[in-house]
């Protein structure tokens, strides 16, 4: 049962009367990017914020200084979290647009708090650090925050509107290369080239992209290229990133890389190691929500009209993967550019997110998340078809 228009009124009054606050919120964060971890002052203008709106906050979490939560309601009856990131990348700052997910995601909690008591059930505010790489979702579901949740959800700003985009499982692997050193020159034949192992494995992988299923991706860089010129290289190292649209493929590519790597090694007569550090899984957008999502944007003051997919986009990896393993959760993006004018992790991006459009895009994306948020602790049923949906993916 949808939300009262009264309802519905009530939480975009709060948004509203908060454009201020989550203006200046947004713009601190993107002026002082701060890295993975290491949201020092994003957190605590998230907190200072939330405390000064009466909210108990607390800092540090799954033994992360910069993680935050924030309550209010029945934690006895249905719970629905909304999660805000605020990290942001190396030399590029905020081109990502986080600064914008944080803004949304305290605008939500506040409109969706102010009616919890209403409703019935609680709302959760989760300050969730080091999206880009460290993942700081994946702590936080180890140390259970996550459990006994409804629904999670958050939005991602793009350049187009998508209530539900793939994100894809990834796995980090480093590969390191030994052989035997040797004058380059005067007895090149004494040798084992790492870097010729090293080069190979690239070709090889190369070689075997007409395998892979749609959605697959496979890039590395060198990371050790040798010791001099006039020394057969006796250390060469890589690291690949793989990624899939579903744990299973990813499995099975990994296993094909890794299988280049040891044929490469083996021609060259070297020894070749790898270091795997587990990437994020695969998004399973939870459509139930993600329609609710679409038709509060809808039929709120901005009157958006996200489409459902796109795949004329392509996708990256996001640890609310992980999340919607184990909650039904939803992801959507809305647009602070306009179609192909730019994308994440671009210097226009980065400007975008600093933007008047961008802050008005959050404010949407606040308004959505917190109506979904209320309808979501209000509608048994809907929570039980979302349930159904999320058990049938797993
Ligand atoms: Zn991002």
């Amino acid at each position: 049962m949808p939300i009262s228009n009264e309802l519905g009124n009530a939480i975009d009054a709060v948004v509203d009367g908060e454009r201020e606050a989550l203006a200046k919120l947004s713009g601190d964060i993107h002026s002082n990017p701060e890295l993975r971890f290491e949201e020092h002052k994003a957190a605590t203008w998230i907190a200072e914020l939330l405390r000064a709106r009466g909210f108990e906050v607390e800092h540090g979490l799954a033994g992360m200084g910069t993680a935050l939560r924030a309550r209010r309601g029945n934690p006895k009856g249905p719970r629905v979290a909304i999660l805000g990131e605020y990290d942001a990348l190396p030399d590029i700052g905020h081109a990502c647009g986080h600064n914008l997910i944080a803004a949304s995601a305290v605008g939500a909690f506040l409109a969706a708090a102010s009616v919890a008591d209403q409703v019935g059930g609680e709302v959760v505010f989760l300050g969730t650090p080091a999206e880009e790489g460290g993942g700081g979702k994946i702590r936080m579901i180890d140390a259970g925050l996550f459990e006994g949740l409804a629904a999670a959800m958050m939005f991602h700003p793009f350049d187009r509107d998508i209530l539900a985009h793939p994100a894809l499982a990834s796995v980090w692997l480093a590969m390191t290369f030994r052989g035997a050193p040797a004058h380059a020159a005067a007895a090149p034949h004494d040798g084992a080239s790492a870097l010729t192992a090293c080069m190979d494995a690239f070709r090889l992988i190369d070689g075997q992209r007409v395998h892979f299923r749609d959605g697959v991706r496979v890039h590395g860089y060198v990371t050790n290229g040798g010791q001099a010129v006039n020394i057969i290289p006796e250390l060469a190292a890589c690291e690949f990133s793989v990624r899939a649209r579903t744990v299973e493929e990813l499995a099975r590519v990994r296993a094909i890389v890794e299988r280049c790597a040891s044929g490469a090694a083996m021609a060259s007569g070297v020894k070749v190691e790898f270091v795997a550090r587990e990437g994020y899984r695969d998004m399973r957008n939870n459509m139930t929500m993600a329609r609710r999502f679409g038709a509060h944007l809808e039929s709120g003051s901005s009157g958006r009209k996200a489409r459902e997919t796109d795949d004329r986009v392509g996708a990256g990896s996001t640890d609310m993967g992980d999340v919607s393993h184990v909650v039904p959760s939803i992801h959507p993006y809305l647009a602070i550019v306009d179609e192909n004018e730019a994308l994440c992790h671009q210097h226009r991006f980065a400007a975008a997110s600093a933007s008047d459009r961008g802050l008005a895009t959050a404010c949407d994306a606040a308004k959505a998340l917190a109506r979904t948020a209320v309808e979501v602790l209000s509608d048994e049923p809907l929570r039980r078809a979302m349930h159904e949906e999320w058990r049938a993916g797993r």
